[in-house]
């Protein structure tokens, strides 16, 4: 008999949470058919409804259900990292609360697994349902980062993913405070099968990211998982030094041939604004790794529990 855990991160899921677990158990036979026993986590990520009591109640119907519950809200990165600590499983899934990964995948990926692969992952082919500038903006982070990141994450890449125990023992060796899971699941390496699916609007309730916790998470990716916008103002420097150097020839000649000195605080004001412009940026660049580095030697807890059942 071998264990397979399901980690459900769940922010305000209350009306998700029992759907998701019929659905997920209509997955029995199958479950019967090849000795897979069951636990299921959910990660209650701080929500303010009643998504914990949801699990109780499920919890007192059916005993593979259980239950971390987070002080407050530390994000969805936590809820995974969290789940991933506590699973006992053989095999390790990382499922939505929305439905939005749909369990009935599952027989495919475990296929996967058998045919010799350490993980099977899900990747969306579409993004039907979802605002038209949230897909440009997602495509371009992904058109940037397979440029400025030697770690590969895949476009349109899901969370849902099966993992064997090796990988996820080298998940959860990982313990960085600043966490990007679609880059440490390429950082960590492993045979990896993609099975591919159209998008699946949400089951109920609202998506918990907008536009600039997406924003702000891409970011976190970048940094994570790239040095290269580091180099952007060793590059720049070195660039402007050049520009520098032409426009002093430049002038001197024009003094030397025209004899015009002062002409030009036009330009020189906005030569000024401009260099100071990029100046700022770079030393933002410089803030944000040197933040991040910040938060990280601090070696804060990724999640503080509040329960668990
Ligand atoms: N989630 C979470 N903590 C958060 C935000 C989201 O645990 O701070 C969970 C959420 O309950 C859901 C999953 O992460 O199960 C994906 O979130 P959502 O469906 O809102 O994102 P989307 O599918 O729109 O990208
Ligand atoms: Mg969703």
């Amino acid at each position: 008999m071998s264990l397979l855990s399901v980690i459900v991160p769940c922010y305000n899921e209350e009306e998700n949470v029992a759907c998701f677990f019929e659905e997920l158990i209509k997955n029995q036979p199958f479950f019967d058919e090849h000795e897979i026993a069951l636990e299921v986590l959910y990660v209650d990520d701080g929500s303010m409804d009643k998504t914990a009591d949801e699990v109780r109640k499920l919890r007192e119907r059916d005993e593979r259900v259980h239950l971390l519950s987070f002080s407050r809200n530390f994000g969805k990165e936590a809820a995974m990292y969290a789940g991933l600590e506590h699973a006992k499983g053989d095999y390790v899934v990382i499922m939505d609360a929305d439905l939005q990964d749909p369990p009935a995948l599952l027989p495919e990926m475990f296929q996967g697994i058998w045919e010799g692969y350490d993980s099977v992952a899900t990747r969306r082919v579409t993004r039907k349902g979802e605002p038209p500038i949230r897909s440009f903006f997602a495509r371009m982070f992904y058109r940037i980062m397979k440029r400025i990141s030697k770690t590969e994450i895949v476009d349109g890449a899901r969370d849902y993913r099966l993992m064997t125990r090796a990988m996820v023992d080298a998940i959860c060796s990982m313990q960085e405070y600043n966490r990007f899971t679609k880059g440490i699941f390429g950082w960590v390496g492993f045979r990896t099968k993609w099975l591919e699916y159209e998008n699946i609007e949400r089951l109920r309730g609202e998506t918990k990211w907008n536009f600039w916790k997406l924003f702000l998470y891409s970011l976190d990716g970048i940094t994570a998982f790239s040095t290269v916008p580091l180099m952007i103002s060793s590059v720049m420097g070195v660039l402007f030094c050049l520009l520098a150097f032409v426009m002093i020839i430049f002038t001197i000649v024009r003094k030397l041939v025209f004899g015009d000195p002062v002409s030009g605080w036009p330009s020189l004001v906005c030569i000024i604004l401009c260099v100071s412009g990029i100046q700022f940026f770079c030393v933002g660049i410089l803030g944000q790794y040197l933040a991040k580095t910040y938060m990280e030697v601090k070696k804060r807890p990724i999640y503080v529990l509040r329960e668990k059942l």
